[in-house]
């Protein structure tokens, strides 16, 4: 029988190909799902199920006339509320944007469509995917499907917890800073920040733009690598789209008839990424249990340095934020999304429109941006940030001249309780670990390593690789993927 809560990308196609089950099936399942369990998780904002079905039925005739679109024709996607699909809402979970419906599709989404694939609601995110819990989004609180007292991660937590509640197959979110591998990591699901270029950022809002990526959310990896094979790509209208082909037969052929070894690979234990404090003694746990199985797998241990790690959370905090300032500059009232009915002229409506349209966390961060790239303060903000960035994707580049792939837990904890984290700076610690790959551009996957043996909730690691080199992540954490125990990450929901 079809479990809809584990069901994968690769075994729904199955399903599919073998006619056991028919799209609009499959897609009603989940819908019966997402009924049942959104009062309890509210992942998604927004979800019109009619529409849903529509597209099952469309999926369902072309399959019945031997036209089927390819193998994943009629599996249900989740997609994060900041990558636009045409007609329907994208808020960013934000009041600005209230009621705005996509005039365009995002190019991701233009390839899932050609793949058939039906677009299955859109989930919920911290506000302009700043945030690391979802408590940023204007709308609703997303629970993590393993403990609905606790936060499921952020920004892509509606993702997150859509996928690991088994109320969709698969989801995309987006990674400037860690917004798919934390939430991946505190919801029990694999989560991949491609390359920056990988995949084409058309019609996804821009945070940070020299940081934003998409990336898949799944319940495992090998339905990361079909997913990635079928969004990557270079793509004319994202200048900073790489012209990388993706290997021969894709990323996921490699997994097939995978044989679990790690024998020849080198993975760095980056010394400073164990000297952060605040990891927990249960994150700590898992993370050495888990580099145990590695090792039994084959592969080898070097110690490494990444020294100007520790300047990885500050220069975020000031790239990210002047990118954002300066993106955000377009929600004016004007053109789109809110405007106050409370202003009077051009420079009040400007003013209530924004002061009223965005919330706390959003401000912060424009004022944080507007600030660092003010004319006195440029040079010893901005453009030192810009210079530190620099030597931290140096100090990537002699590392993996000693290692093929770097280990690093995910965060330095599981999920937290809502409002936990009410401290700004508390909650950007939750990046530590995740911010310096979005600096210097390469991979890097969250995989699912078990429960922490004291709050019970999962946690991930982190294995991160050269730019272009997601075929050694895949591999890597294939192998881990199948010698861990699989109850690992279905949640109990
Ligand atoms: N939590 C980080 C932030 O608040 C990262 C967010 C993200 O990756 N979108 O900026």
């Amino acid at each position: 029988m079809m479990d809809p809560k584990t069901l994968t990308m690769a075994g729904a196609a199955q399903l599919l190909a073998e006619k056991q089950i028919s799209s609009a099936e499959l897609c009603q399942a989940y819908l019966d799902r997402i009924a049942a369990l959104e009062p309890k998780v509210a992942a998604l904002l927004s979800i019109d199920p009619e529409a849903v079905l529509a597209q099952a039925k469309e999926s369902d005739a072309r399959r019945a006339a031997g036209k089927a679109l390819g193998p994943f024709d009629g599996v249900p996607v989740t997609i994060k509320d900041n990558i636009t699909v045409k007609g329907q809402p994208c808020t960013c979970a934000s009041k600005i944007l209230q009621g705005f419906v996509s005039p365009y599709d995002a190019t991701v989404i233009t390839k899932l469509k050609a793949a058939g694939m039906v677009l299955t609601g859109r989930a919920n995110m911290d506000e302009f995917a700043m945030g690391s819990s979802c408590e940023n989004s204007a709308y609703q609180k997303t629970r993590n499907p393993w403990n609905t007292d606790c936060v499921p991660g952020g920004s892509s937590g509606g993702s997150a917890a859509a996928v690991a509640a088994g109320e969709t197959v698969i989801a995309l979110g987006s990674d400037t800073g860690g917004s798919i591998r934390q939430p991946a990591s505190f919801c029990g699901i694999v989560g991949l920040k491609p390359t920056y270029g990988r995949v084409s950022r058309f019609g996804l809002v821009a945070f940070a733009s020299s940081l934003d990526q998409i990336g898949p959310m799944s319940k495992n990896v090998t339905d990361s690598a079909l997913m990635l094979d079928l969004i990557a790509g270079q793509d004319e209208r994202d200048t900073t789209s790489l012209p990388a082909p993706i290997p021969e037969g894709g990323f996921a052929a490699a997994l097939k008839d995978f044989q679990p070894s790690l024998k020849g690979m080198k993975i760095g234990l980056p010394k400073e990424y164990f000297e952060v404090e605040g990891v927990t003694p249960g994150v700590k746990k898992v993370t050495a249990d888990a580099i145990e199985t590695l090792k039994s797998l084959g592969a080898e241990f070097v110690d490494i340095s990444l020294p100007h790690t520790k300047y990885s959370m500050a220069c975020y905090y000031i790239i990210a934020p002047a990118e954002a300032s300066a993106n955000l500059a377009r929600f004016d009232g004007i053109r789109y999304g809110y405007r106050s009915p409370n202003a009077n002229d051009i420079l009040s409506t400007y003013q209530k429109s924004r002061g009223e349209g965005f919330g706390p966390e959003v401000i912060r961060r424009i004022m944080l941006g507007t600030y660092v790239l003010s004319s006195g303060y440029y040079d010893a903000y901005y453009v030192r940030a810009q210079k530190v960035r620099t030597l931290i994707r140096k100090d990537f580049t002699d590392a993996f001249e000693k290692c093929d792939v770097i280990f690093t837990p995910v965060t330095p904890a599981t999920a937290f309780k809502f409002g936990e984290k009410s401290d700004p700076m508390q909650m950007y610690l939750s990046d530590v670990f995740t911010t310096a790959l979005n600096l210097a551009g390469n991979c890097g996957i969250s995989v699912p390593a078990g429960l922490d043996p004291d709050t019970h909730l999962p946690s991930g690691i982190q294995l991160i690789a050269p730019s272009l080199a997601e075929d050694r992540l895949f591999k890597a954490a294939r192998a881990f993927e199948l010698t861990r125990p699989q109850k690992a990450i279905v949640s109990p929901l």
